[in-house]
């Protein structure tokens, strides 16, 4: 028998998996995409696809490189109200979408036995049983939240009673290239008042120059752990203080804290931490060697830990910044119900893939556009 994909699909959508077949569908190859799968107990549906988001440019960091990125998406059903997450697996902590499915599935049983509205509960039950791919329990949170929003029928960043206007303007990221592609990623970036320069290379001067010869805009920069001592470090950040930079972003890899705290004194730039930071446990030792912290989603394993690190960094005078992955606008709506209660927004994920399969808050010049529907306010197709 023949069939569509569009009708297999529809058929893989329906079919209820016990754990042995899920276990080998997830070792797939990620060319046998998109993957599909409905686990339905009780009143309690989860469906988990993953997603190819292809990027506008290749996307270079100090780490790696890539064309496109697989993310997981999941829709948590109950009482005819759909709560939708993301997951976007990274490398750098040891992430990858078979893996971060695998981890959705095996915390799958505590939506069943736990009231979604004991969302506290579930949080800690999560933490307990997803020990790795964090993106896998941002996930399951986000999709929570976004159903206890329209459950209550109110956008998140009413139900953590901030006020929109308050949220800073985001960045927009321009990635390693070569000095012209950065010079025209600079002016496709014309909307967007603020940048961020990836650097952490040997040809930073090269990288801020191309910048710098085709807007005088304020720019961040981010090292990603790029340079490897405190004297390479602190040679880039005196020459970037000259340059125009507002604050630099994890310059040295993330268990040199010393070191960092070393720099800090000798430079009179912000140091932001990104790799040293996934969830609030880590905060406390980085205070006195960094300035602020990055939070992101996929690090902190959701909003609940998000909300919880931005109290802490607050209760250490630590500057906030709120980032992201290459995320759709599922992940990057949620971070952005956020926005409004921290120092600085990196928020621009979706803003550099060509293929969102989603809408919800928008950016115009940088400045993030909030609607009034409950949760996350997003639309798309699943
Ligand atoms: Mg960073």
């Amino acid at each position: 028998m023949k069939i569509t994909r569009k009708e297999f699909l529809s058929f893989s959508g329906k079919i209820i998996l016990g754990a042995p077949i899920l276990n080998s569908l997830f070792l797939k190859p990620s060319s046998a995409l998109p993957l599909s799968e409905t686990l339905n107990s009780g009143d309690v549906m989860i469906e988990v696809k993953i997603k190819r988001l292809n990027l506008v440019h290749t996307w270079t960091i100090s780490r790696n490189s890539s064309d496109f990125k697989e993310n997981v998406f999941v829709k948590l059903e109950k009482d005819g109200i759909v709560g939708y997450g993301e997951a976007a697996p990274n490398v750098r902590y040891g992430e990858n979408a078979q893996l971060t499915v695998q981890r959705i599935h095996e915390a799958e049983s505590i939506y069943h036995s736990t009231d979604f509205f004991h969302y506290m509960d579930i949080k800690e039950k999560l933490d307990n049983t997803i020990l790795d791919q964090s993106c896998a329990k941002a996930a399951l949170d986000i999709a929570l939240m976004d159903w206890i929003g329209k459950a209550f029928g109110v956008p998140l960043y009413k139900l953590w009673g901030l006020n929109t206007s308050h949220a800073p303007v985001t960045s927009f990221s321009i990635g390693i290239d070569t000095p012209e592609v950065i010079k025209q990623k600079v002016k496709e970036a014309e909307p967007y008042p603020i940048l961020k320069v990836k650097v952490g290379t040997k040809r930073d001067e090269e990288i801020i120059g191309a910048v710098r010869s085709v807007t005088d805009k304020p720019i961040r920069v981010d090292a990603n752990e790029g340079w490897k001592s405190k004297e390479e470090a602190l040679e880039k950040i005196q020459w970037l203080k000259t340059q125009g930079v507002e604050f630099i972003e994890q310059p040295l890899p993330s268990d040199m804290i010393e070191e960092t705290a070393w720099l800090r004194e000798r430079v009179d730039m912000p140091i932001i931490a990104d790799e040293a930071v996934k969830t609030a446990a880590d905060i406390p030792k980085l205070a006195g060697a960094y300035d602020g912290i990055n939070i992101k989603l996929m690090k902190s394993g959701g909003l609940l830990e998000a909300w919880r690190m931005i109290q802490i960094a607050k209760a250490l005078n630590l500057k906030i910044m709120l980032g992201c992955m290459i995320e759709s606008s599922i992940a990057i709506s949620a971070a952005a119900h956020l926005a409004p209660y921290v120092d600085w927004a990196d928020l621009d994920g979706n803003l550099l893939i060509s293929n969102d399969p989603f809408s919800g808050v928008k950016v115009n010049k940088g400045k993030f556009i909030y609607n009034d529907k409950p949760g996350l306010g997003v639309e798309g197709e699943f």
